[in-house]
């Protein structure tokens, strides 16, 4: 039974020598047949001859070359489609996942006849107490908003095996938030709990930035929500000021002479219902723009080369 690891590598000269020793003694000591694909997401630095010496000196490797950078999310779609094991990992290339859980994934799959088994992390080291606080909340918030049920805490690092890889394969969403879609698939899915260590050498390629843009896929995919939050809002504020409107009217009745004619008043919900307007025209064009993406039906990544 095949096994099938992917790796997706944007800039990742200081780990890969290390990664690749750690990964490759770890699949050969546990399963007579495994392969390695290595997605090189445009990497601006030495990643590419890397990969290419490991793939072929190796006979188990392979490594798949993007035209430019097109993101961790499409590379491990490309990873997932070019693999043809039985079960599939999927692993980060800066050793942050422990390659040494694999077996046991593979175990825990194989005796309890699971469909997934999602790497969840019980603690995270080297990374910042605002990364991981905001991590914490978004899955927290993200579970609340969608309908989708997501495990919490979980990222990436997961095993799949051939019946959830064939489903996701036939699914042409452009911008995949692949925790989310695997959850969304169902089958048997069970968790295995580890300690998510420091990146072994480099920086994250997730800035502020682009993590911002993750979450904010990851909502607008998976939940319809905010529209109705915006709708709601909405609806409040109209009943709000036609209940002041009455009670202008009842104290106009009772002491018009109290009645100050201001602008203050006019002003406020001038500014206040252009802010509400804003909002939801904000929130209706992030669908529209995801919309947009999709009916463009641009590949979601360009294959270069494969070497090995
Ligand atoms: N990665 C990628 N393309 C990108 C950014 C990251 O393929 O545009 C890879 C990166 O090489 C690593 C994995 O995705 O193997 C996770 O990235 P990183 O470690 O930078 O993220 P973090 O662990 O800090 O969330
Ligand atoms: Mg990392």
């Amino acid at each position: 039974m095949r096994i099938s690891v992917v790796v997706p590598c944007y800039n990742e000269e200081a780990v890969i020598d290390e990664s690749h020793s750690v990964l490759y003694e770890t699949m050969k000591s546990n399963f007579d047949d495994f392969e390695i694909i290595y997605i090189n997401d445009g990497s601006k630095d030495h990643t590419r001859d890397l990969l290419n010496k490991i793939s072929i000196a190796f006979a188990e490797v392979r490594t798949i070359h993007f035209s430019r950078n097109f993101g961790h999310q499409p590379a491990v779609t490309a990873g997932i489609k070019f693999a043809t094991g039985a079960y599939i990992i999927i692993i980060d290339a800066d050793l942050q996942d422990p390659p040494s859980l694999i077996p046991q994934m593979v175990e825990m799959a194989r005796s309890e006849n699971a469909n997934v088994v999602y790497g969840v992390r019980k603690s995270r080291d080297g990374e910042t107490w605002f990364k991981k606080q905001t991590a914490k909340m978004y899955y927290r918030l993200m579970n609340h908003l969608s309908e989708t049920k997501f495990p919490l805490d979980t990222g990436d690092f997961r095993l799949i095996d051939r019946k959830i890889a064939d489903v996701f394969n036939q699914m042409d969403e452009k911008h995949k938030y692949i925790r989310g879609i695997i959850s969304w698939i169902g089958f048997k899915q069970l968790p295995i709990y580890y300690h998510r260590a420091e990146r072994f050498a480099g920086d994250s390629h997730y800035p502020f930035s682009k993590m911002m843009q993750f979450a904010m896929r990851g909502l607008l995919y998976f939940s319809k929500k905010p529209l109705t939050l915006a709708t709601n809002i909405g609806l409040g504020l109209v009943l709000l000021t036609l209940m002041s409107l009455v009670a202008q009217f009842v104290k106009w009745y009772l002491h018009p002479e109290s009645m100050i004619i201001g602008w203050m008043s006019i002003f406020t919900a001038i500014v206040f219902f252009g802010g509400v307007q804003l909002l939801t025209i904000g929130i209706l064009g992030s669908y529209i723009g995801n919309i947009f993406d999709e009916v463009k039906n641009r590949p979601e990544y360009i294959v270069d080369e494969i070497v090995g």
